[in-house]
């Protein structure tokens, strides 16, 4: 039985879930955690890392360390937000081939969807451990306003990651998924996700029918600002406590890179300290020096103190969420505040007291904290990854999982450019999906023998200041009828027909910032080859922490033994030991097991003539560990 593993591809961490035994649960990483960081690095040792090794490196490595990829992910260079976030990313950005991103990391470029490539196999990896199979199809999340570009630029790095991804859904979605499990009743309900990266805030209303007992997701709104998450509380903290050591000290710890980025994960920490804690010390030693000598950080920090530096951030998300939940469609879902049954916290930095205040404050209610605001998305997508799974498989759906149907809304208004430089919208933001338009288009008219189309995403009435997602012309027929189709990942497909024959166009589509198939292909094949290298690196790896174990073994065995072995065996052990030590270190795998076999045999030999003098395995450490079974050995699968 085949698994779909849900990811929670975050900003700054994904999560994976996934139905096991008839359970819904978080599959925990290599590392034994069940966050991953969604970061890749290239260590100074020329190592790729993904994760928690990537983030540990990432104050003294800054350059060749890429977080938030997300934030570039199927965007274009011009994009005013690309633009903004190059300004701070400490890592290079540059324009990419179609208009695209690329990133640097040691002195190559890739795309967004590479290094979104290299977390999203790290995940498999590590899923496909702690299932003991193999996973080759995923549900992936994405934010509700991610557009077309974006949704489809997510699925490219699942595809070169070596995942089908089998549906691309909201996260908001996913939350209430993870929610309306056992809930049978109808709801209007609120996803506030304040994440590292972004904050999203949607109105859903979860549909109960007590004669089918089925239920339906529907997202009726959604709002946020891509630009706003825990982040921007951990740089409003650093520039506080840049300030105070200022006044305290005269030194400006601004100018110290190095300083800089210490100040960042201890104003990260601080503030999660201030989660539980009314009141933190922040302390990092050595932070800077001066002509008496190296010097200490040492400052305190209340509670109060953090809520007065973001407070306007504060503010800005419950103004948002009033606004998606009060605003008339289609910018909002046109309900009262008092109208809202349940308000789901997701993201991290929900943990926040104040945050849960302020959401209480608007609602009047107290906001639902019963499920990890870490997990619940990637949860979500697991029982999305189950009902489909299940569906394949014609089977019913495990242990909890009710198979939900689930109408989804583009987020964006869909439009084509016509006379005059117009944005005319053809399918309106917060449709549901999978829907579809059609429109004929006539090449007829003054004698033209194309047309050109071009297709928009945006809320802009003028077609320059959208989003271009297609461009093409069409030749040649005089009437031809092309359908507009998003699909239920929220992607969008467009075909087109001759009206007079009923003949299928081709529909080439330009203007994509998106990868190619070849290329997709191309880069799927390149990390397939990386993650072999990987593989192999690792058993070359345990082969020689076996054969380091079984050295010291030896020596410990050869010093212990004394007079009760003969020296023809001890002579043995002492070559084959020699003959360890010249391979153990390089890189032929082979010769290093071959030489460890053989020296494992000749220490058994060493038990074996202890036992005969009548000293049993019990009481001597050399005959009790010396059998090469019984002795230490690296657990297979640790991280190394
Ligand atoms: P996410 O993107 O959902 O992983 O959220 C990550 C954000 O949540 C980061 O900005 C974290 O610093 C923040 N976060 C995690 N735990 C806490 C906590 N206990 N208190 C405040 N913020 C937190």
């Amino acid at each position: 039985m085949a698994k779909i593993i849900g990811i929670d591809l975050g900003t700054t961490n994904s999560a994976v879930a996934v139905m096991k035994n008839g359970e819904l649960q978080i599959l925990e990483n290599a590392e034994g955690n069940r966050t991953t960081p969604s970061i890749v690095a290239l260590s100074k040792g020329g190592e790729r890392l993904v994760g928690l090794l990537a983030k540990r490196q990432s104050v003294t490595n800054p350059k060749n360390t890429i977080f938030s990829v997300k934030r570039l992910i199927g965007r274009k260079w011009s994009d005013p937000e690309v633009q903004r976030d190059k300004a701070w990313l400490p890592y290079e950005v540059q324009e990419g081939p179609g208009g695209g991103v690329q990133v640097k990391m040691g002195d190559k470029w890739y795309s967004p969807e590479e290094i979104s490539a290299m977390v999203l196999a790290k995940l498999k990896a590590d899923a496909e451990a702690r299932l003991g199979e193999k996973v080759d199809e995923a549900v992936i999340t994405v934010p509700a306003y991610f557009d077309d570009s974006q949704r489809q630029a997510t699925k490219n790095a699942g595809e070169i990651a070596g995942l089908k991804v089998e549906r691309i859904i909201n996260e908001p979605t996913a939350a209430a998924f993870a929610y309306g499990v056992n809930k049978e009743s109808n709801q209007k309900i609120v996803v506030y996700d304040f994440g590292g990266g972004t904050f999203d805030v949607s109105v859903l209303e979860i549909g109960f029918d007590p004669e089918t007992k089925e239920q339906t997701i529907e997202v009726r709104a959604t709002g946020g600002d891509t630009h706003l998450g825990g982040d921007d509380f951990d740089k409003k903290i650093q520039e506080f406590l840049v300030e105070e050591y200022k006044k305290q000290e005269g030194i400006d710890l601004a100018k110290d890179p190095l300083a800089v980025q210490r100040l960042k994960e201890a104003a990260e920490r601080a503030k999660h300290e201030l989660s539980s804690a009314t009141e933190t010390e922040i302390n990092i030693p050595y932070i800077t020096s001066d002509a008496n000598g190296p010097k200490h950080f040492q400052i305190k920090m209340t509670r109060a103190k953090l809520e007065s530096l973001v407070q306007d951030y504060l503010d800005r998300s419950v103004k948002l969420t009033e606004e998606a939940v009060t605003a008339p469609a289609p910018k909002g879902a046109g309900f009262k505040l008092g109208d809202i049954n349940e308000v789901l916290l997701v993201g991290g930095q929900t943990r926040m007291p104040a945050m849960q205040e302020a959401v209480k404050k608007l609602f009047g209610k107290e906001p639902h904290k019963g499920i990890n605001p870490d997990e619940v998305v990637a949860l979500g997508a697991g029982i999305q990854g189950e009902i489909l799974a299940a569906k394949k498989e014609g089977r019913k759906t495990e242990g909890e999982v009710k198979d939900i149907l689930l109408l989804d809304v583009t987020p964006l208004t869909l439009a084509i450019e016509t006379l005059g430089g117009v944005a005319t919208p053809m399918i309106p933001k917060n449709t549901t999906v999978p829907t579809a338009k059609t429109q004929t288009f006539s090449t007829a008219a003054d004698n033209q023998t194309s047309v050109e189309v071009l297709v928009l995403q945006g809320e802009r009435p003028m077609a320059a200041d959208n989003k271009v997602l297609a461009r093409f012309m069409l030749d040649g027929i005089p009437q031809v009828e092309v359908t507009f189709d998003i699909d239920a990942n929220g992607i969008l497909n467009v075909s087109a027909k001759d009206k007079a024959t009923g003949k299928s166009q081709s529909v080439k589509i330009e203007a994509s910032t998106n990868l190619s198939k070849d290329e997709i292909e191309r880069l799927k094949k390149e990390a397939a080859e990386h993650a072999a290298e990987d593989e192999r690196k690792k058993e070359l790896i345990d082969a020689r922490n076996q054969a380091e174990s079984l050295a010291y073994l030896a020596e410990k065995s050869l010093r212990e033994a004394g007079d009760k072995v003969s020296e023809e065996i001890k002579t043995g052990v002492t070559e084959k030991l020699e003959a360890l030590k010249k391979v153990k270190d390089g890189e032929d795998k082979a010769a290093i097991e071959t030489a460890t076999a053989a020296l494992s045999q000749e220490i058994q030999k060493i038990g074996q003539a202890e036992y005969n003098k009548g000293n049993g395995p019990e009481e001597n450490n050399a005959g009790g560990q010396g059998g090469a079974e019984s002795g230490p050995q690296p657990e297979p699968g640790q991280p190394q």
